[in-house]
């Protein structure tokens, strides 16, 4: 099941839905009810699982889109239920619960007592469990290992229960990589999809292959003396003759400003430093060591130029974040251009 939420982490939620069932994928995850929708009015027709809170206001729009909740707490159970009660068929819902990650879930006894009291709703078709890992990433396992063991708890309650639950879930990426027995009947891969992850270089990972680049062109060069400044505030001063390139990308295009005075491009298959502070719509970087470069030049910000390179992992690097943040970032104004491989 893979996670197309965030615009597909910033590479078009419908485009990459679309490939992924090409590709034999049959059933999505959002994260709102809202990504669930604009997924369904471009024709995606599989399940679609929405993993963020539902909202009495969104129940409508739900059960017109056919969409599938997470239900994480008793009273969106209830609401879900009563809405359900007029539908034809039992509405399928994924139950989540709370195994450490201190966000979204129910605690080990409100699932008991949604579980055992009989009391579940008969309207509704509990078609999967879940829990989502807070360290599958991180440095060991050992919170991983724990969280694992309370989610199998949960799994026995509910088969003890007598329910039969079709679709049990809870890897992530880092799950997928490195923790083969939290498999069970599904997958939840977000960030490996499009080519990363974050994983300590002490784990084996797959060699995965970024599959999204950001590319601009040079809108305007000029030359300025020693003592020159460039962009607002004067942080970047020349210290000799400087020729700069202008850029149209900014932070309103997912370009952060801490960016400043810190990021690199690739021009002409070098790389060049980002001068002064990164503005809204526009960037400027050094240019003096390629004399050659001119108006129009492709300027690559994610991708590979020559023999050089640079991924979300190096900006993410420079801006103190990681390449979750700058995929997601990327704004939705920037036009997105798709290439079969
Ligand atoms: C985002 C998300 C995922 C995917 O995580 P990655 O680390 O990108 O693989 C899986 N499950 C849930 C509940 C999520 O919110």
């Amino acid at each position: 099941m893979p996670v197309v939420k965030a615009n597909a982490y910033g590479h078009g939620a419908i485009q990459a839905a679309q490939t992924l069932i090409q590709h034999g994928v049959t059933r999505l995850a959002v994260f709102s009810t809202a990504e669930g929708v604009v997924l369904r009015q471009a024709g995606v027709t599989v399940p679609i699982v929405t993993l963020g809170p539902v909202f009495p206001q969104q129940i409508n729009a739900l059960f017109s889109y056919r969409l599938t909740p997470v239900v994480s707490d008793c009273s969106t159970l209830e609401s879900i239920a009563q809405h359900a009660a007029s539908q034809a068929t039992r509405w399928p819902i994924h139950l989540k619960v709370e195994t450490g990650m201190g966000r979204l879930g129910l605690s080990e006894r409100e699932l008991e007592s949604v579980i055992n009291t009989q009391k579940f709703p008969s309207s509704l078709h509990l078609e999967g469990l879940m829990s989502h890992f807070a360290d599958s990433d991180g440095p060991d396992s050992i919170a991983t290992e724990e969280q694992l063991r309370r989610f199998n708890r949960a799994i026995r309650v509910v088969v003890d229960g007598g329910f039969h639950v079709p679709l049990i879930h809870l890897a992530n990426s880092g799950g997928v990589i490195r923790v083969p027995s939290s498999h069970f009947t599904l997958v939840r891969p977000g960030i490996m999809l499009y080519g990363y992850h974050t994983l300590p270089s002490t784990v084996p990972a797959p060699d995965l292959q970024p599959v999204l680049s950001l590319t601009t062109h040079i809108a305007q060069l000029r030359t300025i003396q020693p003592g020159g400044t460039v962009s607002y505030n004067q942080t970047f001063t020349a210290q000799r003759l400087t020729r700069i390139a202008i850029l149209p990308i900014g932070y309103a295009d997912g370009l952060s400003r801490r960016l400043s005075n810190r990021g690199h491009v690739l021009i002409r298959g070098q790389r060049v430093p980002i001068v002064g502070l990164v503005c809204m719509d526009m960037v400027m970087v050094d240019v003096t060591t390629l004399p050659d470069t001119t108006i129009g030049d492709e300027v690559v910000l994610i991708g590979q130029q020559g023999n050089e390179r640079l991924t979300a992992g190096d900006i993410a690097q420079w801006a103190g974040t990681i390449s979750y943040e700058v995929l997601c970032a990327i704004s939705p104004k920037i036009p997105r251009l798709y290439h079969p491989s």
